[in-house]
């Protein structure tokens, strides 16, 4: 079977579009990586027996937790195609970022790659960073290809719409051609082809950032192949990463910090996914190659020493040392991410949940000096940010991270898009009545632009969470989660934040027994749940949860409302739901930090009404 062939008959299963992309690491983890893809992997995975070996090995080094994953998240977010987007402000940034993907030609993109490859281009190169002074320097040329391979599988997940999907494949196939022709097993689109990347390893004079830029390609690569369905995506990758091994092992450890002083995006973060997709024990090794000392071993020490750091250079790394926690259960990586939040979200944030003046960390007493100026939160800082904290809620799922997100997703992601031409911010001025600066189609290429092809297109991996038999209602945003496991679909229309409530309806064939957590967000007094129009509960504990555990039926409604002091008008009762349940207390207690249905803070006028609900 050729590989186009393959390709086919893995995009007709289509047998992983409804795995997160969490269980689809964790289960390609187990072997199956080498069975499906086939004759692409011969090379690459050695013998079933010693890779088997090996990976006992490691696995009897780590503590227990998933078949592959040394911790288990509490909390897993639902794949993009279980959620679709409403009408409202995000569906229409969705469209708009829909439109720009679609007008782009990804020959011109791919320009350079095949230029490199010797191959003949089909299109003219695009400006801005991709080729034009004075740009030409910083080596960033390809990182858009890889964030519109990113954005492009995103899109296609979010939105089933095939036309993301056939662009996503024509880049990874075009990919294929180019690292068969270069030999080597590297693509990039350097004008001075490999030579920014040997003379990084070989710590020779160089320019720009080789690593920061081929992250981006790296990252492409596993986002095609986890969100479009796209195995030689991960061929390509593989061969990729394995170039990578072979072009850094001779740099001792000393080496190879002093090369990662160097931006290098989060290099880190995508081979320890590749290793999470193979087991195989040098991808894992690399990725904590990839891990900058320089940051992590203060931050492991609860020790901030970012001030006058790059801002957007240490978050990326920052996401890598907690997937690196995730997969190995080592504490530092831990510490070191939970405290890098804690830092930038407490001390080093502005109120719209950016940060950095310049793109730089600045001491947090010179906050006030920094207000007026023109160049403040780099909008990739805050796509990165919300990278990490979406990462991190799902390890220690608790309405600080929720909070924070959402804080940061309207006044810097949604804000970041201009309404009429969909294009870009790179800064986002705190300077009082200045203006927005934005992007332009294909004389751009900044780094802001990549991210933010790919921030409108995921907005639906966050608006919930599940675990077990609690479902997570994080945001307050128009869409609809398919959660097929439970047979149950929840539709939430909202105006907010036009509007002070939101309504969950549910659609279930059959009855559901499900803990509703609902976020009460920490900048409202209280918040009144009504299930079919009669009060369940008023929380006064912002930043908490509010668990909702009952039998579910078909048609059940719940209307979330935030305010001070709300008045809620009794209903009309609703039809009897039959088997329904009181409020069980073990459902606020067994997610921790949530607020007690019957504390003395919630006033819970469901308690004890047993199944007398409607
Ligand atoms: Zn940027």
């Amino acid at each position: 079977m050729t590989l186009e062939e393959q390709l086919q008959t893995n995009l007709a299963t289509g047998d992983e579009k409804h795995l997160t992309r969490r269980q689809m690491l964790r289960t390609l983890g187990e072997g199956a990586v080498a069975v499906t893809v086939g004759a692409a992997f011969v090379g690459t995975f050695a013998s079933a027996g010693i890779r088997s070996t090996n990976a006992d090995n490691y696995a009897s080094t780590v503590p227990e937790g998933g078949a592959n994953e040394a911790v288990t998240a509490r909390a897993e977010a639902f794949n993009l195609a279980q959620v679709r987007l409403l009408e409202g402000p995000f569906q229409r940034a969705q469209e708009r970022d829909g439109r720009y993907l679609l007008q782009l030609e990804p020959d011109r993109l791919l320009h350079n790659f095949r230029v490199n490859a010797g191959l003949t281009p089909k299109g003219p190169v695009y400006g801005g960073w991709e080729s034009v002074e004075p740009w030409v320097s910083i080596r960033c040329q390809g990182h858009t290809l890889g964030h519109y391979l990113s954005a492009c599988s995103l899109m296609f997940a979010a939105t089933g719409d095939q036309r993301f999907q056939q662009r996503s494949h024509y880049i990874v196939m075009e990919l294929r051609d180019c690292q068969q022709a270069s030999k080597s097993g590297l693509v990039c689109a350097f004008p001075d082809g490999e030579a920014p990347l040997h003379d990084i390893v070989d710590a020779k004079r160089f320019v720009g950032v080789p690593w920061y830029t081929m992250h981006k390609i790296f990252a492409g690569l596993r986002d095609a192949y986890l969100y479009s369905n796209n195995r030689i995506a991960l061929d390509v990758l593989l061969k990729l990463s394995d170039w990578a091994i072979a072009h850094t092992q001779k740099l001792s450890d000393q080496q190879f910090q002093r090369m990662l002083d160097t931006e290098h995006g989060g290099m880190n973060e995508v081979l320890a996914d590749v290793y999470a997709l193979t087991r195989e024990p040098r991808f894992l090794t690399l990725a904590e190659r990839f891990c900058h000392r320089a940051l992590l071993n203060p931050l492991a020490q609860e020790r901030d020493t970012l001030d006058g750091l790059h801002s957007n250079t240490q978050i990326p790394k920052v996401i890598g040392f907690s997937r690196l926690y995730e997969l190995t259960g080592q504490t530092e990586y831990r510490t070191a991410s939970r405290f890098f939040w804690r830092t930038v979200v407490d001390n080093r944030a502005f109120v719209t949940g950016g940060n950095g003046d310049r793109e730089h960390f600045f001491p947090p007493k010179d906050f006030l000096q920094h207000l007026r100026s023109a160049k403040t939160m780099e909008t990739c800082c805050t796509h990165n940010m919300l990278r990490l904290t979406r990462m991190l809620f799902a390890l220690d799922p608790t309405a600080d991270y929720a909070d924070y997100y959402e804080r940061a997703l309207y006044n810097s992601i949604l804000a970041s898009q201009d309404p009429d031409s969909g294009m870009m911010t790179y800064f986002q001025p705190t300077r009082p009545g200045y203006l927005k600066l934005y992007c332009a189609p294909t004389d751009s290429f900044w780094c802001c632009t990549g991210t933010g092809m790919e921030n409108h297109a995921k907005y639906g991996d966050s608006i919930y969470f599940h675990e077990a038999n609690t479902l997570y209602v994080n945001l307050f945003i128009p869409s609809t989660l398919a959660w097929k496991a439970k047979g149950l679909t929840v539709t939430q229309t909202t105006r907010f934040p036009e509007q002070d409530r939101t309504r969950l309806q549910l659609t279930c064939p059959k009855p559901v027994n499900l803990t509703l957590n609902i976020r009460h967000p920490s900048w409202c007094q209280a918040v009144t749940i009504t299930v079919n129009g009669r009060r369940w509960a008023t929380s006064r504990q912002p930043g908490k949860y509010i668990a909702v555990n009952r039998l579910w039926h078909t048609g059940d409604t719940v209307e979330v409302v935030e305010g001070p002091e709300v008045e809620v008008v009794e209903g009309p009762a609703a039809p009897a739901a039959k088997g329904a349940k009181a409020p069980e207390k073990s459902g606020a207690d067994a997610a921790g930090g949530h607020a007690d249905p019957e504390g003395a803070n919630v006033d819970n006028q469901h308690q004890g009404q047993g199944e007398s609900d409607g």
